[in-house]
């Protein structure tokens, strides 16, 4: 699941597994359904 944060009136999309901030939802989302932060083994 993407995190929603609000900074200086800007909402940000954090991806929960990396921590990386996006300013666009769909690119969270992409991100985070393609992020190896976590062992792949733990997401399959
Ligand atoms: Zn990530």
């Amino acid at each position: 699941m993407v995190a929603t944060t609000e900074r200086d009136g800007t909402t940000w999309y954090e991806c929960e597994m990396c921590g990386l901030l996006f300013d666009d939802r769909n690119d969270a989302e992409q991100h985070e359904a393609n992020c190896d932060a976590e062992e792949p083994s733990y997401i399959q």
